[in-house]
């Protein structure tokens, strides 16, 4: 019998009674293992009232205390990598070195947030005017919800929560349906480090969760990670509705190899990031953008054995690589895009359609693929695969490439490999992506600096995490006082100057 996986409201877990549930599938197996509660409105509105209940407490508790809280919490989280990292192999199917480095870019985040009282410090000026002062804080904005995809059950919401608590906000977390158990371990840990109860809830589901959340009169501000189509949802919905936004959208991540390249690095480097988790990365690198025909043959000269040699197996083998797909629907599309991309005249090198593994063979495997002369008309050009599946774009030179990445529809992130410091400067200051990496493939902001894309892959105004993060999860109070032996007699109809 597949286990429920249940809600995390007001401090307890609760079984889901709207009567709908999702299966939810071991990746390397095929095999059913649980059964996902799905939230109605009314469970939506039984966590938000259990976070409503639990915010001006929560809002009033010194920042320094909230940070302890996130300190233990943090403890919680080193003790039980083991466990978490293996509840995330198993619903998502990524090896399990891979699942703890994603719960190691989580915790730092958490590790950020532990400056709460550093980073809420506000601004004050003397004597804005004779006598005056003025200053500034940040404030909480209330109960908050961050909506997360598949591919980092641990990390998105991490991303998220840790500042959002340490600024005093309550946070409902409705994390993807086809993985959803790490969430619960997360709000059991943060329960244990001392949380007070409704400050996080978790409410699993899918669109008539969202779609609760979205339309919640208590709910101030909407985190979301996930497609594009998706995300424009959630923002112009959340506009709407008056809340706040951010909304992460899909990415089809350019590397452009440069002629004096270091050939074997680049290659090294291409390899993990492109077919690293199986390319279910928001920021792996889906197109390799070699200058010149020369660079181009060598660099596939040195692709095609490495493709072929990938180890592909369940995410618990320690020698695999690369683990399944997410599911069984997730792997057939990819398939049906390499059918696509043979189809429109894309030169297929490596194919990794029809993989079975011996022991495995229910398991939604596909192995590494890889195509060269890949054109912009292409659909495996402009659509986002999230697959192990690697096109090559041959450009004649440095000013084509970038041109083909700026016209591109997201903007996520782009690397280049180069020796030239010349040319990776002009790269970085003129390039239409909103994360650069030079010589460094998947350039993942540290949590004290900020994580975003640009033009269809981030809808908003704020980043997530480090300053922006907590940009977003506070609102902005200016007071200005001015004290009873500096008060003159009498209206002022003016404009105040401070005289
Ligand atoms: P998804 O858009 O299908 O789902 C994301 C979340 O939205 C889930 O919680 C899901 O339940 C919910 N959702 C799905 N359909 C919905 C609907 N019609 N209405 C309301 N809510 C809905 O994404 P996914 O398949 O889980 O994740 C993969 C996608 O996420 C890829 O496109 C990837 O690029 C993107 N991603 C982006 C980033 C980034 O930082 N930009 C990071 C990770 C993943």
């Amino acid at each position: 019998m597949p286990t429920e996986i249940r809600h995390f409201i007001a401090g307890a877990e609760t079984p889901g009674r709207s009567g709908r549930f999702a299966p939810v599938f071991n990746p390397a197996t095929g095999e059913q293992t649980g059964s996902v509660a799905l939230a109605n409105g009314a469970e939506v509105d039984a966590a938000v009232a259990a976070a409503k209940r639990a915010f001006p407490d929560w809002a009033k508790t010194p920042p320094l205390r909230r940070a302890r809280i996130l300190n233990k919490f943090l403890g919680l989280l080193e003790a039980n990598i083991d466990t978490l990292a293996a509840a995330i192999t198993a619903e998502h199917g990524k090896v399990l070195s891979d699942a703890k480095g994603e719960i190691q870019r989580g915790i730092e985040v958490v590790e950020f947030a532990t400056a709460a009282p550093q980073l809420l410090k506000g601004e004050f000026t003397e004597n804005v005017g004779t006598r005056v002062d003025s200053h500034s804080l940040r404030q909480p904005i209330g109960v908050v919800a961050g909506i997360t995809p598949f591919n980092f059950p641990a990390m998105v919401p991490m991303w998220m929560f840790p500042v959002a608590l340490a600024a005093g906000n309550c946070f409902i977390l409705k994390p993807s349906e086809r993985d959803p158990s790490a969430s619960l371990l997360i709000a059991g840990w943060l329960k244990e480090a001392g949380l007070p109860d409704g400050v996080f809830s978790v409410v699993q589901g899918d669109k008539e969760a969202v779609d609760a959340l979205l339309h919640h009169p208590d709910i101030q501000a909407v985190s979301f990670v996930g497609s594009t189509p998706i995300a424009r949802y959630i923002y112009q919905t959340a506009a709407q509705t008056g809340k706040r936004a951010q909304a992460l959208g899909g990415a089809k991540n350019h590397m452009i190899v440069m002629p004096d390249a270091d050939l074997d690095q680049t290659v090294d480097a291409l390899m993990g990031a492109a077919y690293g988790s199986a390319g279910e990365r928001c920021m792996a690198i889906s197109v390799a953008v070699p200058v010149g025909e020369k660079t181009a043959d060598a660099l596939i000269e040195r692709l095609i054995p490495k493709v072929r040699a990938l180890k592909v197996g369940p995410g618990t083998d320690p020698e695999a690589e690369m683990g399944p797909l997410v599911t069984a629907q997730h792997r057939d599309k990819v398939s049906s895009y390499i059918d696509k991309g043979v189809a429109e005249g894309a030169e297929i090198l490596v194919d990794g359609r029809g993989l079975k593994l011996q022991g495995y063979e229910d398991g939604y495997f596909l192995g590494g693929t890889l195509f060269d002369r890949v054109t912009e008309d292409m659909t495996i050009y402009k659509e986002e695969i999230f697959g192990p599946v690697l096109c090559v774009a041959r450009a004649a030179d440095y000013a084509s490439a970038a041109r083909m990445i700026n016209s591109h529809e997201f903007g996520n992130g782009v690397a280049i490999f180069t020796r030239d410091g010349d040319a990776a400067r002009e790269f970085a200051h003129d390039i239409q992506v909103g994360m650069v990496g030079i010589n460094v493939p998947i350039p993942v902001p540290m949590a004290f600096h900020s994580f975003g894309g640009w033009k269809a892959s981030l809808f908003g105004d704020h980043h997530m995490h480090g300053m922006e993060g907590v940009r977003f999860y506070t609102r902005l109070k200016t007071i200005t006082s001015r004290w009873p032996t500096g008060i003159r007699a009498g209206a002022e109809f003016i404009m105040p100057t401070m005289k």
